[in-house]
């Protein structure tokens, strides 16, 4: 299998070619809406609708690791809807480059909080303010609330006597896959932290 076979079936690139599951097969209750999968490494490699990844446990092309909520009717069995799924033969993954700098990114890095006070954050901050020459990079950003962001002003963190809860970092280029999708199921964390993390 090729990368872009699964990537095909990327909500954010919404591809409709490839295997698809029977008419019959239809969640459950209520499953959760994508899937995680992860190389035959264990390394995470993208993230699918739960209907793709059903196709590919079907398949006997992954293993199921976890279920989510919910299950789907193939036929005479019913198999819980996929939460993590694991490829069974490794696929190449030919280029590492660095994720694309967004918004709902440095969001989802830095789980949706403040990384000055822990608040819920509302805005991202330049941590070297941009009119100070900052660049617009990963380990210059931060998410800020509104409060936090409006006491630091045009100044350093130092200036303004703030202090960071961890140091901004780049992302691996898996994680834009993550962003595509918005939210992190809690149990892909402990697959995806090389990804998040530096
Ligand atoms: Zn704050």
């Amino acid at each position: 299998m090729a990368v872009s076979e699964l990537q095909a079936h990327h909500p954010g690139l919404n591809g409709t070619n490839g295997a698809r599951p029977s008419p019959e097969t239809r969640p459950a209750g209520g499953s959760a809406v994508h899937a995680l999968v992860l190389n035959a490494s264990m390394e995470p490699l993208c993230v699918v609708p739960t209907r793709r990844a059903v196709v590919l446990v079907l398949s006997s092309k992954a293993d199921l690791l976890h279920a989510g909520d919910g299950h789907f009717r193939a036929e005479r069995m019913a198999l819980p809807a996929p939460s993590v799924v694991r490829l069974r033969r490794y696929v190449h993954v030919p280029f590492r480059r660095r994720a694309a700098l967004s918004r709902r990114g440095v969001f989802l890095r830095d789980e949706g909080r403040c990384q000055y006070c822990g608040r819920p954050a509302e805005n991202v901050d330049h941590v070297v303010p941009r009119s100070r020459g900052g660049p617009h990079v990963w380990e210059n950003v931060a998410a800020a609330c509104q409060r936090c962001n409006a006491h630091k002003k045009d100044r350093t963190p130092d200036e303004a006597r703030m202090t960071l809860s961890r140091r901004p970092y780049a992302p691996r280029a898996a994680f834009w896959l993550l962003v595509a999708v918005g939210t992190v199921d809690p149990v892909w964390r402990p697959y995806i932290k090389d990804v998040i993390a530096p």
